[in-house]
């Protein structure tokens, strides 16, 4: 790469407002150097970028391998506990060299939505049974190297999953995802090293899948690092029973009990909660992740992000089972549900969604310095076409609105991280045909 490299936008998200022939130059080592609006047409030998700019999406929360159950889940009925089923027959499925080729495609279609980021929340550890890989983080370096391949970051959170529920021992296809213990899981975890392009984290399943006592193994380990801490927290009604037959408090008062809430930490659903759960959450500014096309996929409920956000917690972004890979549509429902819920417009501005789905998902996944087309931030950025159908006809002005509201992921254009092209006119540079990438990896863990 040479030393400088410029894009040059037509229009540009610059929070809060769109800004016009903006010039972003970037250095060598991938990091924003000047962005300047009105800066005349594009110089000779800069990169023309297409539409609106905006800085690069965090998918704040990924299980990679659920993208090969698109479609098929979508026959009969059910609950989320009957799809869950089908889930861990495709997770049995999978081998280190199988969910690379699988991550590597699911990865790219990310890309191509303008997703420069991913906090990939691993649990599938060990081999069927719960045999130890000849490298125990065989599965989880497959994760960090399809990243790698697809050309985006990854945050690597790995997780820790002990137990079928309160008191029970994991299940046949839980075996697979259990470390024995919590200070197993730390040993292990810890031999994980952190690349460029790759960060290592920590998840708590849920309070079904850690005991209790355990807990703040998990939450020391990431206080010692401070690294990113994630947990699914509330997503069903019938956790929050179990934990308050199992210990007389709901899964958010027990995060609290064991030092797991705070800024470091990301609440993942945070669907049913009592009032006292919202004011432990948003009063220690743990973030909350919202992955509103799997919550309404799976039937889970509209949680109370808004209430949340109001007292003090950021807001994130996930497309968690990957039902639709498109930040814009995560973005809009979490506006879009609470109209529904409350039969009023106008909960979020464009530029609040916006936020959530960078600047706010990029530091949930320990990414602080990315996320803001800005000096000194990493050179991150994707760019959306206002001419299509989806996206022509409102002025430039109302680019934030146009992309939150209307477009979708086919709309992305460009895609650069870091400073390299990654997607160039919508085409993947490094996996040329996504579609067949995907196509075959998933036929190989499905038949
Ligand atoms: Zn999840």
């Amino acid at each position: 790469m040479p030393s400088v490299t410029q894009f040059w936008a037509p229009h540009a998200w610059i929070d809060p407002v769109v800004e016009s022939d903006v010039l972003i130059t970037v250095s060598g080592e991938g990091r924003i150097t000047a962005v300047t609006p009105d800066s005349g047409p594009a110089p000779a030998g800069a990169t023309v970028l297409t539409g609106l700019t905006l800085p690069g999406m965090a998918n704040a929360h990924s299980h990679a391998f659920h993208r090969a159950l698109r479609g098929t889940v979508q026959v009969g009925s059910g609950t989320f506990w009957t799809w869950r089923d089908t889930m861990y027959r495709t997770a049995d499925a999978l081998t280190p060299d199988s969910y690379l080729e699988l991550a590597t495609a699911v990865y790219a279609e990310m890309a191509l939505a303008g997703i420069t980021a991913v906090g990939e929340f691993h649990y599938l550890h060990h081999a069927p049974g719960g045999t130890r890989y000849a490298d125990p983080n065989a599965m989880g370096e497959a994760l960090i190297e399809a990243a790698s391949r697809a050309g985006i970051r990854i945050t690597l959170l790995d997780t820790c999953y002990l137990s079928a529920g309160f008191g029970e021992p994991p299940n046949r296809h839980q075996q697979r995802f259990s470390d024995g213990d919590a200070e197993a899981w730390a040993a292990r975890a810890s031999s994980i090293e952190p690349r460029a392009h790759a960060r290592i984290g920590a998840a708590v399943h849920s309070v079904r899948a850690v005991p209790a006592e355990q807990l703040s193994t998990v939450a020391q380990w990431a206080g010692e690092r401070k690294a990113p801490l994630h947990v699914h927290l509330s997503e069903q009604t019938a956790e929050n029973e179990a934990c308050l037959a199992a210990h007389r408090v709901t899964p958010t008062q027990l995060l609290s009990q064991h030092g797991v809430l705070g800024p470091r930490t990301s609440a993942v659903h945070a669907t049913h909660l009592t009032d006292a759960d919202v004011k432990l959450l948003s009063s220690s500014s743990t973030v909350i992740c919202m992955c509103p096309t799997t919550e309404r996929d799976l039937a889970d409920g509209i949680g109370p992000a808004r209430r949340l956000a109001h007292g003090g917690s950021p807001i994130s972004l996930g497309s968690d089972s990957h039902a639709v890979i498109d930040p814009f549509e995560e973005a809009r429902a979490l506006e879009l549900n609470e109209r529904l819920a409350t039969q009023q417009r106008g909960h979020w501005t464009a530029a609040a969604l916006l936020r959530a789905a960078t600047e706010d998902g990029h530091a949930s996944l320990g990414w602080p310095e990315a996320g803001r087309l800005e000096r000194g931030a990493l050179a991150d950025f994707c760019a959306v076409a206002l001419d299509t159908p989806r996206t022509a006809g409102p002025p430039a002005r109302l680019g934030a609105e146009t992309a939150v509201f209307a477009a979708n992921a086919s709309d992305v254009r460009e895609v650069i991280v870091g400073g390299r092209v990654v997607v160039r006119d919508g085409v993947h540079q490094l996996v040329p045909d996504v579609g067949a990438a995907l196509a075959t990896a998933i036929k190989t863990v499905t038949t």
